[in-house]
């Protein structure tokens, strides 16, 4: 009897590590990301394309503009700020200031003044100003248009280039990574990187070259209208069986 009632406790300890140990395996293994965002598969991608082209295909850039100086300029205009507000700013200001020339030569203060609602406005100024006077002093008055040399102008970094060579230009030389775009490239799994420019290299790699403009554009439309930051509009979005995303509301 003695031996016995000794015995039974000891199975039961030994038993309970090993569950342990199995659950704990599991949660690991449900734990551990994949280095590269798993939502990358071909076919699934192409499904993701034709979605957004059927919500979506007339996606342009909502700038409005004449040219591509006045789309450069905006494009600096709208960091930190909407696209509408830059809109209402941008019907005086190319009135007032109609080419590279009259920014170049501007009075700082009242350039100051007159893009003030687009916000961070002494900063804006000396970019737009510094673009305006390397695109004369350096490209002879015209936005230049590889992805090399419009990264020199002061203020342009490659969201702003992507913008101007692929909506002024038509020349596909990235993808636009705006917050937009991140944050839709992270739910929809298409990559896992939060910083802007790994984010572009990630999508490059699994988006079609000629797609790169127009797909831009469509993210861009659909985090506006439908994938907003805070409570995504999941059950109007057509690519909800594709999408895995943590934060769906359906
Ligand atoms: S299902 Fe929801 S979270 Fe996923 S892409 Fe559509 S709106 Fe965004």
């Amino acid at each position: 009897m003695g031996t016995k009632s000794k015995k039974k406790p000891s199975t039961k300890k030994k038993s309970a590590p090993a569950k342990s140990k199995t659950a704990k395996s599991v949660r690991t293994a449900k734990a551990a990301k994949p280095a590269h965002a798993a939502g990358t598969d071909p076919k699934r991608i192409a499904a993701i394309l034709a979605n957004l082209d059927e919500a979506y295909g007339n996606a342009t850039c909502e700038l409005k503009h004449e040219n591509a100086f006045q789309l450069l300029i905006s494009t600096i205009l709208s960091a930190q700020c909407t696209d509408v507000r830059v809109n209402q700013v941008a019907e005086t200001l190319y009135k007032k200031y109609p080419d590279s020339q009259a920014f170049a030569y501007a009075t700082p203060g009242e350039l100051e003044q007159d893009i003030r609602p687009t916000g961070f406005f002494r900063n804006k100024t000396k970019s737009v100003m510094g673009a305006s006077k390397a695109i004369i002093e350096e490209f002879g008055g015209q936005v230049p248009s590889t992805m090399e040399e419009i990264l020199t102008l002061p203020g342009v970094a490659r969201k702003t280039a992507n913008v101007v060579l692929g909506t002024a230009y038509g020349i596909a030389s990235g993808v636009v990574v705006d917050t937009h775009v991140l944050r839709l490239s992270n739910r929809l799994d298409l990559s896992r990187n939060e910083d802007p420019e790994k984010v572009e290299q990630d999508l490059m790699k699994i988006i079609p070259q000629e797609k790169w403009i127009q797909f831009s554009h469509q993210l861009i439309w659909h985090g506006r209208r439908v994938c907003h930051a805070r409570k995504p509009k999941c059950i109007e979005c057509n690519m909800e069986s594709l999408c895995y995303a943590k934060d769906k509301t359906i």
